[in-house]
């Protein structure tokens, strides 16, 4: 069924009794043309573009959990393409650019806002930092806008100004930037990629890779054995535990990152900030709750639930910026393991085993980059080449030393 008014308003009198789930439940069959292990946002979207874009129908989605149970509704749902380095800028704007018209394509609700992401400076090298990032993202032709501190003051008057340690001197604002809804991201592309007849298999985690004569022929699952000639690995923070069922070492760590949210209260903050002396960020969800977080914990691990160390450093640094925000209580935090990347930017790419591929490395930024990784994946998978955009985001990278490394941080997952 299209989502449409006129079906809501049929629905509506007849009880909302009628409404089709929006994915089949299917048993896995012996053999597909295409595995696709992890049913986050980026495993989706790439079923969708391949059976959307490139008529591959023959398609499998294997998740050990449940659809949308990782990374992809963890998030804190930004989106922005706000780049400076020539391999990330041109695929984070194709992606924003896809967000645009994410919801016309899914026929789904995603409640794409692009209500602005300001990123906060605090000092003249960091105002000349930002300049030149906002120069470079306008000639490759993303919007980008300088502020000034008052320009800055009109749009949030309640952070703290007079702060002697850390004075907000201005912004570099991104208007098309926002937020997305992250769960209905991840229902809106699993609906729109089962409708084309894409398989979605549910609570089947993938337990080993078959690898013959150097060549992946499928894959081991606690719902029995499933063969393929091309498998895709697109599940963020396990990607080292998976590529290792097929040999494979990666130059990624697992990380946990925590997200916050408040109580709810009335229109606050109308637009996405990050403060730039601390690690923190906050937006303001639909329902009300301020959404924020910051740095991820520092140590490797596969739990998703984070520690109290960082818990106070991010109210520390909330509190930095605005001072206010000690008079909301905090309502829920969790976390989820980024797959963090030795230069931060991530992988697209075939492996060295034959019909293997690996997208991953997306750190704690892959939320925005879900419509182009998964276009871009896509486009490799059935064409057997680079998608232009995506070109540099090469595994041998890193033994070749073509690094991108959008933060200038060095070989440390932790800093980016
Ligand atoms: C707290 C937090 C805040 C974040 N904020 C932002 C943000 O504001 N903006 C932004 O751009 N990004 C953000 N991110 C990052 C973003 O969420 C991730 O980079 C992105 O979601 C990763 O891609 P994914 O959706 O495919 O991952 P996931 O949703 O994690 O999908 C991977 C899937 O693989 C499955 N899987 C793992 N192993 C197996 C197996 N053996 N067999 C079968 N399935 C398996 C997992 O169950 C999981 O569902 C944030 C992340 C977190 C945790």
């Amino acid at each position: 069924m299209r989502y449409s008014a006129l079906s809501l308003l049929m629905q509506a009198l007849r009880g909302h009794r009628d409404w089709p789930s929006a994915w089949r439940n299917p048993e896995p069959k012996p053999e597909y043309s295409v595995l696709i292990i992890g049913g986050g946002g980026h495993g989706l979207a790439t079923a969708h573009y391949l059976a959307s874009r490139y008529g591959i129908t023959d398609v499998a989605v294997l998740e050990k959990g449940y659809l949308g149970s990782g990374n992809v509704g963890r998030n804190t749902t930004i989106i922005r393409s706000n780049y400076l380095q020539p391999g990330n800028t041109p695929f984070y704007e194709l992606s924003m650019q896809l967000w645009e018209g994410l919801e016309q394509d899914l026929n789904y609700n995603a409640m794409v806002s692009q209500r602005g992401v300001l990123n906060l400076y605090h000092s003249d090298a960091q105002r000349d930092a930002f300049a030149r990032r906002g120069n470079a993202m306008r000639l490759a032709g993303v919007d980008a806008e300088l502020l000034d501190r008052e320009a800055v003051r009109r749009m949030h008057p309640y952070f703290d100004y007079e702060n002697a340690r850390f004075p907000i001197q201005g912004g570099l604002l991104q208007r098309r930037g926002g937020t997305a809804r992250h769960d209905a991201v991840a229902w809106g592309y699993a609906r729109a990629a089962d409708r084309r007849g894409v398989d979605l298999i549910q609570n089947c985690e993938v337990t080993g890779i078959t690898v013959t004569g150097g060549r992946v022929v499928g894959v081991e699952t606690t719902r029995g054995p499933i063969r393929a000639g091309k498998v895709a690995m697109v599940v963020a923070g396990h990607s080292s535990a998976v590529a290792a069922m097929a040999g494979l070492r990666l130059p990624i760590e697992s990380h946990v990152l925590q997200a916050f949210v408040s109580e709810g209260l009335k229109p606050l903050i109308d637009g996405v900030v990050t403060f730039g002396v601390g690690h923190f960020y906050i937006s303001q969800s639909d329902k009300g709750g301020l959404v924020f977080g910051g740095d991820i914990d520092g140590y490797n691990s596969y739990a998703q639930r984070g520690n109290l160390p960082v818990i106070e450093d991010v109210m520390e640094a909330g509190m930095g910026l605005w001072p206010g925000l000690g008079r909301i209580r905090m309502l829920r935090h969790w976390g989820g393991i980024m797959d963090m990347s030795m230069d931060g930017s991530p992988v697209i790419d075939k492996t060295p085993v034959e019909g293997l591929y690996l997208n991953a490395g997306w750190c704690y930024g892959g939320f925005k980059a879900t419509p182009a990784s998964g276009l871009c994946l896509a486009h490799l998978i059935a064409t057997g080449n680079p998608h232009p955009v995506a070109a540099a985001y090469r595994l041998d990278r890193f033994a070749t030393g073509h690094l991108i490394d959008e933060k200038g941080a060095g070989a440390q997952p932790n800093l980016h």
